[in-house]
């Protein structure tokens, strides 16, 4: 668990970013549109450049991952339009999205598309500016820290180790129609960290496809949820009783799941299953 964070010496640090600084926009004309990653919860994760754009902005546009501590960086007089989506249910379509980015900086607004973790990870940021620049406006990402990474830190699971992981694949779970279906065969062999994002409803086929294509049911899991805010949660587990482990705790979204040798440093509150060294360290 992070330590209780402290916003206010955030925000004079910005502060004091900004009076060395030149405004980081221009005066009011249409865009930059800064397609902004919100990090994964924690206020203390989003970078100087997001803290900035937050700061200078206009209107805020936002999903329901950026967390109320990160919205509190906003100028008391920005205007805050909630765009988000919940378990499913989008408030607005991804057109009314797309339209309201363009109406607001073609009024000469600052806007800033708020986004949970980053926002060219599963978060439709590439859709969004694609749409922008098609429409003849200028478009500036800020990255975020992804939730694979923030989770994995806040967790004490290191994503790569020499002796254990040599790649990371970041994979959503939502793929199930066979034609969406992931190359399982690729993401069963060993040496590698998967981390599943939007994978809590689809666990227990996960875990079934993975050992049916060959990783050991022994290697170790890791399930973080809520990861680097306070409500976070991190259960330790094995591939064969991950989705067990994922009913019995009752996880919710938003939360990761994290599939290989290092997920055995996870330091969870209650280890459910001894973690075997499995057959891929011994292989690298
Ligand atoms: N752009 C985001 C991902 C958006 S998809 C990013 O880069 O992180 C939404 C999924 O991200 C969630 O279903 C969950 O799997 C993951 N996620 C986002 N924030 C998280 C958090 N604080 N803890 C755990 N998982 C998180």
């Amino acid at each position: 668990m992070r330590a209780p964070s402290d916003p206010i010496d955030l925000h004079r640090h910005g502060a004091a970013l900004r009076a060395r600084r030149p405004a980081p926009l221009g005066p009011a004309s249409a865009g930059p549109v800064a397609i902004v990653g919100a990090g994964p919860g924690d206020p203390e994760l989003l970078t100087v450049k997001a803290l900035r754009r937050l700061e200078a902005a206009d209107v805020i546009v936002h999903d329901r991952l950026v967390s109320g501590e990160v919205l509190a960086f906003a100028r008391p007089g920005a205007e805050r339009i909630y765009v988000g989506k919940a378990a499913g249910a989008h408030a607005k379509t991804q057109e009314q999205i797309n339209a309201l980015l363009l109406g607001h900086a073609r009024a000469g607004r600052r806007v800033v598309r708020l986004k949970g973790g980053d926002p060219f990870v599963f978060g439709r940021g590439g859709e969004e500016a694609e749409h922008l620049r098609a429409h003849g406006l200028e478009v500036e990402v800020v990255p975020g820290i992804t939730a694979a990474a923030g989770c994995a830190a806040a967790a004490g699971i290191p994503l790569t180790h020499r002796d254990h992981a040599h790649a990371v694949t970041l994979v959503t779970g939502h793929g199930t129609a066979p034609e969406a279906e992931p190359d399982w065969a690729g993401l069963a062999r060993p040496g590698q960290t998967l981390v599943i994002y939007m994978g809590v409803a689809t666990a227990a086929r996960t875990a079934e496809r993975l050992i049916a294509h060959g990783l050991a049911p022994e290697t170790p899991a890791a399930v973080v949820e809520k990861g680097t805010t306070e409500e976070q949660r991190v259960l330790a587990t094995r591939l064969d009783g991950l989705a067990a482990t994922v009913a019995e705790a009752g996880v919710r979204a938003p939360a990761v799941l994290v599939i290989g040798a290092v997920a055995a440093y996870a330091e969870a509150a209650d280890r459910l299953a001894e973690p075997a060294v499995p057959a891929c360290a011994a292989a690298l």
